[in-house]
């Protein structure tokens, strides 16, 4: 890390994508899913990644998590290029660094709550005692210390949810990647959802990327980009009209 361009990308954003593109092909039909992205997103940055069904939000997401690989250009976290990274490197560097939230909320249906949550510490090689003793703390701070004995299927939707939130920051990654994390919800419980997960990266300057195709969702971003076809159509500052609005 030591050329001119790289020390460049570390101070000008914690993410920095620079002409992603992404093609699937399906037999001789080619798909472009991300045709030309680039855009950086600050340390402690609530971005939203704000479009409809088929823009290329997942798969704009999962090439940051590096889930999957781009047909072209790049992508750097914390000043790491990790679409040249191996699947071990992979592995060891979303460990480490990030925290997903997902629509279905992915705990393991015969695991509790707690050690749902407990589950990244684990991968981590953290021991047993201090592992639980993290995770409660995590379930306190989402509100469901008392149902830290619950398995998935026991929970409703909303607290399901709050389990997975606590499950991403547990480890307090640098960054965390949510997928429409409301898209199971009613309103309700979505924007409590909103206002928990916003509320625990704030707290800690954590960097929050989530997509959604829901503008309600996208009102508690800093900064929302808008995707059509593959293409940023255009970024809205939330954060300085809500400081306009106030100043009025
Ligand atoms: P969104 O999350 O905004 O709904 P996606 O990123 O899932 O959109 O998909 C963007 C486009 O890429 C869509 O046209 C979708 O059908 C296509 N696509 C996504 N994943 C694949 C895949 N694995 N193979 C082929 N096409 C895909
Ligand atoms: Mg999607």
């Amino acid at each position: 890390m030591t050329s001119g361009k790289e020390t460049k990308v570390i101070n000008s954003g914690i993410i920095q994508i620079d002409k992603l593109r992404k093609i699937y092909r399906l037999g001789d039909e080619k798909v472009i899913a991300l045709d030309n992205i680039s855009l950086q997103i600050a340390r402690g940055e609530i971005c939203c990644i704000l479009g409809p069904s088929g823009s290329g939000k997942s798969t704009l997401l999962n090439m940051m998590a590096g889930l999957e690989k781009p047909s072209r250009g790049s992508i750097i976290i914390r000043g790491h290029e990790i679409s040249r990274m191996n699947e071990n490197q992979l592995a060891r560097f979303r460990q480490k660094y990030i925290g997903f939230v997902f629509q279905s909320y992915n705990l393991l249906p015969t695991l509790t709550a707690l050690e749902n949550v407990s589950l990244p510490l684990t991968f981590r090689g953290v021991k047993k005692g201090v592992r639980d003793k993290q995770a409660l703390k995590m379930l306190t701070a989402v509100g469901l210390k008392k149902h830290r004995n619950h398995k998935p299927a026991q929970m409703s939707g909303g607290q399901q949810q709050r389990v997975g939130i606590a499950r991403a920051f547990v480890s307090h990654p640098t960054v965390i990647f949510a997928d429409e994390p409301t898209g199971n919800l009613d309103s309700k419980t979505s924007s409590e959802v909103m206002q928990l997960i916003v509320q625990m990266a704030r707290q800690n300057q954590q960097t929050l990327v989530i997509v959604t195709h829901d503008a309600g969702v996208a009102a508690y971003a800093d900064r929302i980009v808008h995707i059509l076809d593959g293409n940023i159509a255009q970024i809205e500052n939330i954060t300085e009209t809500r400081e306009m609005k106030n100043e009025v």
